[in-house]
């Protein structure tokens, strides 16, 4: 008797054990990455095969058989499988649900998956074709159809888009054309790839360029050019040897990074052989880029995270834009870094991979620097715009209005008054307020580690989320005695009804992540920024990705210490990454602008040297001090996250886990420590982070601790999860 191994999308770290039947049908179709129909406690279930023939050393008469195999041939290729093997051991995630999460979401139901077939029209064998065309002399469309007939089969979709119905079943009752169905051949973007003019390279465009094109198999790029200097004109170059070589591409880019202007780009300079994958398509949608690019009917697919799951047929390269973005990391169920996967995959194809970014992040650059990547600068624009200058505002001890400076809001008034677009950068998203007094500029931070204290409103106390120190919360400043102590800054609403009171003559538009819910509302109010129906942008990170807004000649950070002084290591990177993203929007078009950040520590080692110095000078500081702490990328963390009404069973069960954890020696536990959002819906919300500087330890004792903690009693009446190498804490 035959036994199989199948994933199953539960959260348990194992296969199953099953019977194949011999009444199957297709059971030549069976084999490793195939979906079967398989009973699973009282229902079906759709799993994955992982492993034939297996040899079993019990009683194997128990088992259960598999219902049906679904496949015409295994949805998940070898390939895939073996990444689906990585991701699972490498995330720490049950192989079902990691398997799962790779599927397109039509096939994690029982769908049956088959070759893709499509209607031809043909002539049938036993018409004598020349007598045929006498015969039809007299009717013109007929005949024009049946001569194109006669040099072999079209696709019907295709004939009824020319031919009218009509002329189509004239000749069907003339039995001088049928239709049958066959497998649509695959590939052929080939013969649509139509390449256009390209720019002329500039100096340091054309020693990327051929740095990556010399790249036999795997390579790393890190194409590291600020704001317009022409990194996707290098994309587009490096592309065209790798198309013209048959291979196919993926590009992935952010969520908000995908719009119809980047497609068109592609479209523009390669012809029709592109097919893009987002958040907007419905899941048939994706079904069909997934066929393409699995049959090599597209050349290039650019998608945004979850793209990197696609089996193309033939891939040639991946390029990751804007490499630094945190919409690479999925937030939920497995919890998978896309760059991580590229590389992952790039490596086991044996291609090169391309990583962009104005600003990128500190584990690519400490991969150049360590000459995992090959690290490739472009440093001037392509175009003739120059770059805004960068400026900070001390506003210690300053009355502001709805939190801005009057000399700023005078600055405003001389910009707008000239036909000029302001933007006012607002943060919201993400970082923990720290406690800051307005009078000194003072920051309460741990004694120990220097890092901010993180405000703690629910236990009204003060948390270094780095050590898991705590102290209460003051009530006047401890410098210099002011009671002006503030721990969060003004939101976009607030400020944009106050700039539309202080304006009256011009038009301010939020955008943030509550007015722009939706894609095409988005867009609606980039086009009316872009037609200056807008004077006044208020908004928030959303602001700083992706989108050039030519007129804006000033920009303002509104809070740029809420920014700096957070709990999460990663701030002042995503500080720096952001400050400069957002210059990089402003004053395109031959128009200089101006940066201005509001702060109370304007003589911040950190700022003054990102605005004196660049992001480049600015990330090297960053990583020194990463390395002194022992942080990412110089260490591997993973986080435990644990939800529940019941404090006391959060608390029993990470003390539970830190216990089996403080076994390990070289590992180091931060916590517990409530979460920056302490209560959600109800439930608290405590974590605890595991640091190692060797990534196969910690990922070796989180491996063994975690099958504690499954069998633990409380395991199941809690929520947890685990975050390896956490993006946000
Ligand atoms: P990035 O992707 O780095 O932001 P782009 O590739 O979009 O930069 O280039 C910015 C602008 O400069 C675009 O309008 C592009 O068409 C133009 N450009 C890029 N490379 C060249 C070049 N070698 N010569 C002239 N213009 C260029
Ligand atoms: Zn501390």
């Amino acid at each position: 008797m035959k036994i199989i191994q199948v994933a199953i999308p539960v959260p348990l770290r194992k296969v199953f054990d099953y019977r194949l039947p011999d009444k199957l049908t297709n059971a030549d179709k069976l084999s490793i990455g195939s979906r079967v129909s398989v009973p699973f406690g009282k229902k079906s279930v759709v799993g994955i095969v992982s492993s034939l023939d297996v040899d079993v050393h019990y009683d194997e008469s128990k088992l259960k058989s598999i219902e049906a195999i679904l496949d015409d041939f295994p949805a998940l290729s070898t390939h895939i499988m073996m990444l689906g093997a990585w991701l699972s051991e490498y995330y720490l995630h049950p192989i079902g649900e990691t398997l799962f999460t790779m599927l397109p979401a039509s096939l994690r139901k029982d769908n049956v998956l088959t070759e893709c077939k499509a209607d031809y029209f043909q002539i049938p064998e036993s018409i004598d074709r020349k007598v045929a065309v006498e015969s039809l002399s007299s009717a013109k469309r007929q005949l024009s159809l049946f001569r194109e007939l006669m040099d072999g089969m079209r696709r019907k979709a295709d004939i009824k888009n020319v031919y009218s119905t009509q002329t189509v079943n004239a000749l069907k009752d003339k039995q001088f054309l049928e239709q049958v169905e066959i497998t649509e051949p695959q590939g052929g973007w080939q013969n649509k790839l139509d390449v256009t003019e390209k720019f002329d390279a500039n100096v340091e465009q054309a020693i990327a360029i051929s740095a990556i094109n010399r790249s036999a198999g795997y390579g790393g790029f890190l194409l590291d050019g600020i704001t317009g200097s022409g990194k996707t004109e290098v994309y587009l170059q490096v592309l065209e040897k790798i198309l013209n070589t048959g291979q196919q591409i993926l590009i992935l880019v952010p969520e908000i990074g995908l719009t119809p202007q980047t497609v068109s780009r592609f479209k523009t300079r390669f012809g029709d052989i592109v097919a893009s994958m987002h958040s907007g398509l419905t899941d048939t949608q994706r079904m069909q880029v997934w066929h393409q690019a699995r049959r090599g009917d597209v050349g290039i697919v650019i998608g945004t995270r979850s793209s990197i799951f696609l089996p193309f047929k033939d891939l040639g390269m991946i390029i990751v834009d804007e490499e630094h973005d945190d919409s690479f990391k999925q937030q939920d169920g497995l919890r998978y870094h896309a760059r991580d996967l590229a590389v992952y995959r790039a490596v086991k194809l044996d291609i090169p991979l391309v990583m962009g970014s104005a600003t990128p992040s500190l584990e690519s650059l400490h991969n150049a620097n360590t000459k995992k990547y090959h690290h490739l600068t472009l440093t001037s624009r392509a175009g003739d715009a120059s770059l805004p200058s960068q400026h900070l505002l001390n506003i210690t001890g300053q009355s502001l209005l709805c939190g801005i400076a009057q000399g700023l809001l005078d600055k405003m008034q001389i910009q707008l008054a000239q036909g000029n677009q302001v933007l006012i950068f607002v943060n919201r998203r993400g970082f923990a307020p720290s406690l800051l007094c307005h009078q000194c500029g003072h920051v309460e931070t741990c004694n120990g580690c220097e890092s901010p204290f993180t405000v703690h409103s629910l236990a009204r106390n003060l948390q270094c989320h780095r050590c898991g120190e705590h102290t209460y919360l003051p009530q006047k400043c401890p410098q210099c005695g002011n009671h002006d102590l503030s721990t969060q800054g003004q939101g976009t609403e607030q400020l944009e009804q106050f700039l539309t009171q202080y304006f009256p003559d011009y038009s301010a538009v939020r955008i943030d992540s509550d007015s722009t819910r939706s894609k095409a509302r988005l867009n609606e109010i980039l086009e009316a920024i872009n037609s200056n129906k807008h004077q006044i942008l208020v908004g928030t990170q959303i602001l700083s990705k992706g989108h050039h807004f030519p007129n804006v000649t000033l920009a303002i950070v509104l809070d740029l210490d809420a920014l700096l002084f957070s709990a999460d290591f990663r701030a002042p990177e995503k500080m720096g990454q952001l400050i400069t993203q957002l210059s990089g929007r402003a004053g395109r078009a031959n128009k200089t602008g101006e940066v201005w950040m509001q702060t109370h520590q304007p003589q911040h080692p950190l700022t003054q040297d990102l605005v004196n110095n660049g992001f480049m000078d600015f990330s090297r500081s960053l990583l020194e001090e990463r390395e002194g702490a022992s942080l990412p990328p110089f260490s591997f963390q993973a986080l435990l996250r644990v939800e529940s009404r019941d404090i006391d069973k959060v608390m029993a069960f990470l003390n539970y886990a830190k216990s089996m954890l403080s076994q390990f020696k070289n590992v180091k536990i931060i916590g517990p420590m409530p979460c920056l959002i302490e209560k959600k819906q109800g439930r608290m919300r405590y974590q605890m982070i595991i640091n190692c500087r060797v990534r196969a330890y910690l990922i070796s004792a989180m491996r063994q601790v975690l099958v504690e903690l499954e069998a633990h009693k409380l395991s199941s009446r809690l929520r947890w999860q685990v975050d390896v190498q956490p993006q946000d804490f």
